[in-house]
């Protein structure tokens, strides 16, 4: 057994979450050390979706480290996105009016590449202690604050001190589980499975992404995000109590769904799996949840963050990681580690997401209505301003807090849209 000594921060996992909080780290002084689990890269279950909300918040992280992202060989700019209602109808809707101008709104880039570019620039700053191939298995409290047992490869015990610990191991937290008392509940969890392919038919050139109402998968749908070079990350998500309920294999029916549906099977016949299919929880911010206590603060999935409706989470555990840092630095300037101080974190992060992640909650609930889609598709198809209405719903929240008005469906149904 080894005493690595002690630290300040101790973030727990390298992923966007805890990668964005030790950039921030960085620039406010804070001596930091990363413990990471995996050796870099190294992949992670996704849709590989990286929303406007990733990109400001790596412009404003890291202006060149936006820019890397931008510029990287495998990454697929996306200016909008095709949704297919339950009937079978499509809907192209651009996430802006001016596709093909400027930056693209969004893009598509492999999480194996993606969290690399970020966990590079946090290895290579030169400002935060990286522990690679190192998973963090105990922690007891001392006077001081924490002292964390880690695991090597070989087994080798090391032995971290540090004043605060900042968990963004994600989905399968063993910090969030067992000391913050984060539990699992399946009404507020989702399981995900994906796979790569190469040889899918009409992918979107303008990488629109596509997301597949299926009525057999509602509330949760089947994606095809497209990538260069003619392959897709390809999957389903659906929340885990149905999945329960339903009795559902999710890595059998993906397979099959492509195989057989009436508006896969065709763009499918000649897809070739480029590795197996990979399952992964997503735990969602469906419900309000304490997400700091006495000496530490929560990140991303590990706070159970990702957007119930959508699934996203990068952007999630950026925000958070960002927040988390900058009350973590100034409770340590004002040496106030107890859990009120840290309550400051919960208010941040729910002032900036809360509002976005109870839409979201309303709009999971509406979305095993398979006629309500229908009729939005069919409606949005003949209209205009409505079609602008949902392009605008994934970058302007006042106009998707729309949907929670029962008069916009009222006007939808009588056509006065
Ligand atoms: C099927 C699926 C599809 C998804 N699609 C999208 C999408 O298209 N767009 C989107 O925005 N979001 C998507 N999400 C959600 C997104 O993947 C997560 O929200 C995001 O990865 C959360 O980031 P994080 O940093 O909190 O955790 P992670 O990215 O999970 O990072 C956690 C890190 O902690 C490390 N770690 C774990 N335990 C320990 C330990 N004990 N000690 C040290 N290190 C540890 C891990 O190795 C890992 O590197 C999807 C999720 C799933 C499952």
């Amino acid at each position: 057994m080894t005493a690595s000594g002690g630290t300040d921060v101790c973030i727990l996992g390298g992923g966007p979450g805890g990668s964005a909080a030790a950039l921030q780290l960085a620039r406010h002084g804070v001596r930091t050390t990363l413990v990471e689990k995996a050796v870099f890269p190294r992949d992670k279950v996704c849709g590989d979706a990286l929303s406007g909300k990733v990109m400001r918040t790596l412009e404003r992280l890291d202006p060149a480290l936006a820019e890397r992202v931008n510029g990287d060989a495998h990454v697929q700019a996306s200016w909008g996105v095709t949704f297919v209602a339950p009937g079978g109808a499509s809907l192209r809707v651009p996430f802006s009016r001016h596709t093909g101008e400027g930056e693209a709104p969004g893009a598509i880039l492999p999480r194996v590449h993606f969290d690399d570019l970020l966990f590079q620039a946090v290895k290579h700053g030169g400002q935060v202690d990286v522990m690679e191939g190192r998973t963090a298995k105990a922690f007891d409290r001392t006077s001081g604050g924490w002292h964390i047992t880690l695991s090597g490869p070989d087994g080798a015990r090391t032995e971290l001190d540090c004043r605060m610990i900042l968990d963004a191991s994600g989905a399968n937290s063993t910090f969030s589980r067992h000391v913050a008392r984060l539990p699992m509940e399946p009404r507020h969890h989702a399981a995900g499975v994906r796979a790569y392919f190469s040889g899918v038919k009409g992918l979107d050139p303008d990488g629109f992404i596509e997301l597949h109402f299926l009525k057999e998968l509602l509330p949760g749908y089947l994606w095809v995000f497209p990538l260069p070079d003619g392959h897709a990350n390809v999957g389903l998500g659906l929340r885990s109590d149905m999945v329960k309920r339903r009795r559902l294999d999710l890595k059998a029916e993906l397979l099959r769904l492509l195989r057989e549906h009436a508006t896969l099977r065709e763009r499918f016949v000649d897809a070739v799996p480029v590795g197996s299919v990979q399952g992964m929880g997503l735990p969602l911010g469906s419900r309000r949840r304490s997400i700091s206590g006495e000496g530490y603060l929560l990140i991303g999935d590990a706070a159970h963050l990702i957007d119930p409706f959508t699934g996203e989470g990068i952007s999630h555990a950026m925000i958070s990681g960002v927040h988390a840092a900058d009350v973590a630095a100034d409770m340590l300037a004002r040496n106030d580690l107890s859990a009120m101080a840290a309550k400051a974190y919960d208010a941040r992060v729910w002032k900036r997401l809360g509002q976005e992640l109870s839409i979201s909650t309303r709009l999971q609930r509406l979305a095993d209505q398979a006629w309500l889609f229908d009729l939005v598709v069919d409606r949005a198809a003949k209209n205009p301003a409505l079609a602008d209405t949902i392009a605008c719903m994934f970058t302007d929240l006042d106009l998707r807090a729309q949907l929670k008005k029962p008069g916009f469906y009222w006007k939808l149904v009588r056509g006065t849209r």
